[in-house]
Parts: C-alpha cells; structure tokens; sequence
C-alpha cells in the first residue's frame, strides 16, 4: 500500500515571524499524523525551514527551481543551491508557472531533471484548464505533459518522482474535482506511468491538487489512486492543514 502525503505550496506567502508560528502549529499537531507531510515554501525561507524543521517529522523543500546550473542567470535558483538546505521536495511546472510564466513541458521536464540529479524529489504538477475539460482533453493534455517528463528519464528515475494532478479550473477557485472525476485521471496518469515502469507505477504517489480541504479530503484521500494533497490556501493555515493531514487516515 502507498503510504499518503500532503504537501502544503505556500506560494508567494509567508513572513519569518508568520511562518515560525505556522510551523510551529502544524508540528505540535501532528502526533499519530497517518500521513507523511511537507512544506514547500519561498525559496528566502528554506533555510528557516531548515532551522525550525530538522528533527520535525515536517519536511520542506521548493516552489520552482532552474533548468540551468550555476552562472549567469539572474533572479534564477539552481538544484544544488536547493539541495544545500537539504530541500527533500521541489514542485515543477505548476500551472501558475506554466502560465504566467511561459514553462513548456519541455522545460518542466529539465526542470525535474535538475531535481533528481541534486538528489530531490520533483513533484510534478499536472492539469487541464477548464475548456479543456469541455472539449474532452483531459486525458491527453495531462497525458502529454506527463509524458515530456517521462521520456527524459531512464525507468529507475522515473520511479523516483511524485506527480500531482491539479486541475487548473480547480486551484484557488474552490470548486474541487469529485473525487470520482480525480480518480479517473489519477488512474490514467498512473497506467502512463506503467508504459514505462510498471513496477514504479504502483509505488509512485500521486498527489491532487485543488481547493482541498479538510471538508472534502476524506473523500479524495479515499480514492484508490489518490495518494495524497497538494495544497494551496488549506495550507497557510495550521488547523486546516492539520485537518487534511489527518483525514488521510
Ligand atoms: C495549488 O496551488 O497547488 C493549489 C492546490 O491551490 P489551492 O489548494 O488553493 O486550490
């Protein structure tokens, strides 16, 4: 059996005195968590995660991450920066970088190439927009951008990343996916991930993310092929975080 995760993407929040109580909160509220639980958090706040985590059954890691190494690159953040505050996760191609930033799933596949090289985890985000959805291209879209990252690793590596399905009409909006709509597309990407290593597909977690909460978390983390939560609002806020973290059971 899969064990579940939920991971919190604070996105562009946060505050050192915000983030000490927040963590703070979450980590006294964990004992019997039955899942295991992460933060990923603005990059200036990893070595405060570092800080305050170590030790914590919390782990922390990263929003976004470059495709190059070292050089000149300006505003960019490399892996092994990431990996020198011991980041466990880094989430790549989320669909507000895919937009607002322009990231292809070529570049998104670099991206958690970059990740498993320094030896991190990529948490690679995957979703539809809503006229997608319409128009029945679902499957393929998630497919397709599932399978830019796919093709760019050998099959040990592909069994080492963790992929979230967040449909894009569902982030921030509060209208989540059902958790038979979820189910139906986690089940696809997880039979995508067989065609390359059958044996990876059943172990790999695959995350959805979009408004959860701890109102519908029981339903979603009972599905099958919905190994856990990639949260957004749900996580700035220890009791609802909490609250997910413990309706995995
Ligand atoms: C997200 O941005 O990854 C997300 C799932 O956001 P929210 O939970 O707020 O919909």
């Amino acid at each position: 059996m899969r064990a579940k995760l939920i991971v919190g993407n604070w996105k562009m929040n946060g505050s050192r005195a915000g983030n000490a109580t927040l963590l703070a909160e979450i980590a006294a509220g964990l004992e019997d968590a039955p899942a295991a639980c992460a933060v990923c958090v603005p990059s200036p706040y990893l070595q405060q995660c570092e800080e305050v985590l170590s030790g914590t059954p919390i782990s922390w890691g990263a929003q976004d991450v470059s495709v190059h190494g070292f050089g000149a690159f300006t505003g960019e953040v490399c892996a092994r920066m990431l990996s020198e505050f011991d980041c466990r996760y880094v989430i790549v191609g989320h669909s507000e970088r895919r937009a607002y930033h322009m990231e292809s799933s070529d570049m998104v596949a670099s991206k958690a190439l970059a990740v498993l090289q320094e030896g991190m985890t990529p948490i690679v985000c995957v979703g539809e927009t809503l006229e997608q959805r319409e128009a029945g291209e679902t499957e393929a879209v998630v497919g397709a951008q599932l399978d830019a990252v796919l093709e760019k690793l050998d099959a040990d590596a592909v069994a080492k990343i963790v992929v979230a399905y967040e449909p894009v009409w569902a982030i921030g909006t509060g209208k989540n996916a059902t958790p038979e709509m979820a189910q139906a597309v986690h089940a696809h990407l997880r039979s995508r991930i067989a065609v390359r290593n059958a044996e990876a597909a059943q172990c790999i977690a695959i995350l959805y993310g979009g408004s959860m909460k701890p109102e519908n978390a029981q339903a979603l983390l009972a599905q099958p092929d919905i190994d856990g939560g990639l949260i957004g609002g749900a996580a700035l806020k220890a009791q609802e975080f909490l609250g997910i973290i413990h309706a995995a059971k």
